[in-house]
């Protein structure tokens, strides 16, 4: 959540970190603001609104400058307004600052700072650091270096940061510091870029490090230094870190539009290319007779490693948030199903405060797209506290839920710049149905033919998307049709049931729309009073065991009056004679059905918010990439 760019080095640092903000603009978009060291002193702009706003604001200002930081905010403390917007400052106009994270015992120390003399000019927690940071300036009389003004600084916060500090005490200095939240260097020639992410950093480098909680840096046109922030609250000695440098396997061109209107868009499009990636090199489908009885094997590289303990965990737990827990839930089906594990799946939000009773006999898989999910990070942290062994299901490489899990399946997805998760939805479902067959195959809970079958059917289920996606107009014309509605019901039933709460919240995401997922089944049990003319439901209707149920189910809803716009297989006659609209998708086995059914859900949801004028990549309240608790 929240994005900040910082550049040190031989450009004019203004359009670095201006197009640095337009690639991170998709974390955060309440309000923005820069700041530049021009060689004799530090200029800054603010603004609420999107970075566009602050265009124009700086529009006819000549500056350039061999520094500067930026931000996007994401608000926690203080409305959105353009002095709640950062950079923020101290006292004196010398310290400059753009923070990502909280600032817990924020009111504790602004009461300090306030006893001391400091004037404060807005209401976040941010603000404080800019006057921690100052004081020891204050004390040496400016006599002291901008890192170790910084360190003596965080000394006195609780919370999490992400940290970029620039000084005209010490100019044409950029000090990051990471503790919760993502910090990237761009590491090029003479040149440095920071970032919270990696997409506002490729355009300049692809080579990178990624800093680690509790790490610091001082960048200058001279070179980086890398150090640690000293541990507790007594020393202030740093010690040098040396770091390795990483590439980035992706490009710029990867991170555009790539000619469709929307993020949203393009991303729902990928979807098929991202289950093969997620898929690729990891199905073995050879023929049983030639792969001595192993035909449909999965190949987990990384989890060889944990394999054997894996193998002994009497339970499993996924813990996630948002799109990824609904994944996570259909997760749970997998892994009873197939490796005939009990298998729980929790919010991670919830888990962490529910003193949860777990040990080293529980695996815990944490699933998060950019890998950073603050809610999710630190339910893994309290599940390693407590011994279990835990496996992340991650987008973004090199993240800190990768790095710090013991094991764990990438998604190779590719960026995901969309606020509404789409691809990274689909990719998490193949690298829970791998991992489950995978363990179902281990512990011969799942047949050598039955596991070919599914290896089968997945390596052509990208084809069977692409004929889904080619819908995209039909469902368009539906979205339409449906356009004057204000509240929508989803039901699904066992497999479909999780992907009717992912389809609602989609809709509810960018379209503002209420939507409301629920259990078919369950829908006799309260929800059915809702149903009159005027509350549509969506009803996921695919062909598998329990359709029969569905039906019924579509049956009471039309005998109340209400409009039902059905997900059925092809071929499917009686469907139509119920519903009132239906879009087809092919057949495939009953656990890949969710695979294909989403996706006429995330394209309704796409085009309601188009066709209603919504900012779809940016929608109201939300960001990407949540990492505040
Ligand atoms: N807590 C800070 C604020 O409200 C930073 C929020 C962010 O991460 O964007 O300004």
């Amino acid at each position: 959540m929240c994005g900040i760019v910082g550049y040190v080095g031989k450009r004019n640092a203004l359009p670095v970190v201006m197009d640095g903000l337009r690639a991170l603009e998709y974390r955060g978009y309440d309000s923005v603001g820069v700041a530049l060291w021009d060689g004799a002193k530090i200029k800054f702009e603010k603004t609420i609104g999107r970075v566009a706003s602050l265009e124009e604001k700086i529009a006819r200002k000549p500056w350039e400058g061999k520094s500067a930081i930026a931000h996007t905010r994401w608000a926690t403390h203080g409305k959105p307004s353009d002095r709640n917007a950062h950079p923020h400052f101290d006292c004196t106009k010398s310290i400059f600052l753009v923070h990502n994270g909280i600032v817990e015992n924020f009111s504790e120390l602004r009461e300090a700072l306030l006893r001391e003399g400091h004037n404060f000019n807005s209401d976040t927690d941010t603000e404080i650091l800019a006057h921690l940071i100052e004081r020891p300036f204050l004390a040496a009389q400016k006599k002291i270096l901008l890192e170790d003004a910084v360190l003596e600084g965080l000394r006195h916060v609780n919370g999490t940061f992400g940290l970029a500090v620039m000084s005209k005490n010490d100019p044409e200095k950029i000090v990051v510091a990471r503790r919760g939240s993502p910090i990237i260097l761009g590491i090029g020639i003479g040149e440095y870029i920071v970032a919270s992410d990696a997409s506002a950093v490729v355009n300049i480098t692809k080579n990178v490090v990624y800093l680690h909680d509790n790490e610091a840096a001082a960048l200058m046109p001279s070179g980086v230094q890398i150090f640690n922030l000293p541990d507790g609250k007594a020393s202030l000695s740093k010690k040098i870190l040396k770091k390795q440098i990483d590439t980035i396997d992706w490009d710029i061109a990867q991170a555009q539009k790539g000619g469709f209107k929307h993020f949203m868009q393009k991303e729902i499009f990928e979807g098929p290319s991202a289950l093969e990636n997620v898929l690729r090199g990891r199905l073995l489908d050879l023929p049983s007779a030639l792969s001595g009885g192993g035909g449909g094997g999965i190949k987990l590289g990384g989890i060889a490693q944990i394999k054997e303990k894996l193998l002994s965990a009497k339970r499993l737990l996924i813990l996630a948030c948002g799109t990824s827990y609904y994944a996570g839930l259909i997760g749970k089906y997998y892994f009873e199903e197939f490796a005939k594990i009990p298998t729980a799946c929790e919010y991670a939000s919830e888990f962490r405060y529910a003193n949860p009773a777990i040990d080293s006999e529980t695996a815990v898989i944490l699933i998060s797209q950019s890998g950073e999910t603050a809610d999710t990070l630190e339910a893994m942290r309290e599940a390693k506290r407590k011994s279990a062994l835990t496996l992340g299901i991650v987008n973004v490489v090199g993240s800190t839920i990768a790095r710090e899990s013991d094991a764990g399946v990438y998604n190779h997805a590719g960026p995901e710049i969309g606020v509404a998760s789409t691809k990274a939805f689909i990719s998490q479902l193949g690298a829970l149905a791998m991992l489950a067959l995978f363990l179902g195959k281990e512990k011969n809970t799942v047949s050598p033919a039955l596991s070919e079958k599914i290896v089968k059917e997945l390596k052509g289920l990208p084809n069977k998307m692409k004929r889904v996606l080619g819908k995209d107009e039909e469902i368009r014309k539906l979205a339409e049709k449906y356009l004057k509605h204000k509240n929508f019901l989803y039901l699904g039933r066992k497999y479909q049931y999780p992907v009717a709460l992912e389809g609602a919240l989609k809709l509810k995401e960018i379209s503002y729309r209420h939507a409301e997922g629920y259990a078919s089944g369950e829908m006799k049990h309260g929800p059915i009073a809702l149903i009159d003319e005027n509350f549509p439901t969506v009803a996921l209707a695919v062909k598998d065991p329990i359709y029969e149920k569905t039906i019924s189910n579509i049956q009471e809803i039309k005998a109340r009056n209400g409009k039902v716009l059905a997900v059925a297989t092809d071929g499917d006659e009686k469907i139509g004679k119920l519903a009132d609209d239906v879009i087809f998708i092919p057949q495939t086995l009953e656990i890949l059905n969710p695979i294909l059914s989403v996706i006429p859900l995330q394209l309704f949801a796409y085009h309601t918010a188009d066709l209603l004028g919504l900012d779809v990549d940016k929608p109201r309240n939300l960001a990407k990439s949540v990492t505040v608790e």
